[in-house]
């Protein structure tokens, strides 16, 4: 389960306060930056989420749920998958992260969309404290490129994101996302904006925060894993990206017609 931020913000939240979940979140994200996590970029990302997250009811909807079982049942008939860390995903949720990739099977590699060295060591350090073996994207011998995207943009590991069929890339840009998918991937993401490009590139998106999300796929994974190929190919191909994403912009509409008549 998501853990408040450090002390200090965790004292100055009320657990009382009505947006206390949301502010906790946030505080994550600032001591992330604190602790050379995340990119100054990435707290502005957290806000565009935020504000989604906001008009989505701050809940996992059923589209998200849908979009979950469909990630679980394509991760589960992977031959190579892997999640892809950046400095907001493992400053959120590393933990659920690292319980994700055990269930799914999946490697791990941290990949920047603002290449540091730094980072990625502090990330690389993060996800071995949650528990993980292996973190691939850190060592420059076994760097390469993926095509469809600029040079410093479109590095990954030779031995990771290169090599797998399946791809989760949590909060990705919608270059890399399309260069994924372009270089034949399976991409599977969360991301709180349906509109965004990475939503409406991604096979499968998850409409919902990564605090929330995370830990429900490991979950479906592991609830999952001991159902037939045939049934776990049914689930995949069921699911369909665009009317999904249409359903949570729906949801959007719908939360705003409701307080709309409440004004
Ligand atoms: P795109 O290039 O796909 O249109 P963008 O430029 O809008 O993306 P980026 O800053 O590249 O956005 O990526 C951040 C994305 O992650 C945003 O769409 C934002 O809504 C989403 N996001 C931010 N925080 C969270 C979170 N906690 N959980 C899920 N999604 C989030």
């Amino acid at each position: 389960m998501w853990e408040p931020g450090s002390l200090t913000t965790r004292r100055a939240v009320p657990r009382s306060h009505p947006r206390a979940e949301s502010l906790l979140i946030r505080s994550r994200l600032v001591d992330g930056f604190d602790s050379g996590l995340v990119a100054r970029e990435g707290l502005l990302a957290q806000g565009r989420g935020e504000a989604f997250d906001y008009l989505l009811g701050e809940k996992t909807g059923r589209p998200a749920r849908r979009a979950i079982r469909a990630a679980a049942a394509a991760l589960l008939l992977a031959k190579s998958p892997i999640v892809s860390i950046n400095g907001n995903a493992a400053a959120l949720c590393a933990a659920e992260l690292v319980s994700l990739s055990v269930q799914a099977g999946a490697k791990l590699e941290v990949n920047l969309f603002y290449a540091s060295k730094r980072r990625e060591q502090a990330i690389a350090r993060m996800l071995k404290k949650c528990g993980a073996r292996e973190v691939l994207g850190i060592n420059p011998a076994s760097s390469a490129r993926l095509h469809g995207t600029d040079s410093a943009r479109g590095r990954v590991d030779r031995d990771g994101i290169l090599a797998a069929d399946v791809v989760v890339v949590p909060l990705e840009d919608g270059d890399r996302t399309a260069a994924l998918r372009k270089a034949g991937k399976t991409v599977i993401t969360f991301d709180l904006n349906p509109l965004s490009r990475t939503s409406q590139t991604a096979h499968i998106t998850i409409v919902d925060n990564i605090t929330r999300a995370a830990g429900l796929l490991a979950a479906d994974i592991q609830r999952m894993a001991g159902k037939d190929r045939r049934v776990l190919r049914q689930t995949v191909s069921d699911y369909n990206n665009r009317s999904n994403l249409a359903e949570s912009i729906a949801q959007i509409r719908n939360n705003l017609a409701r307080r709309a008549r409440l004004a």
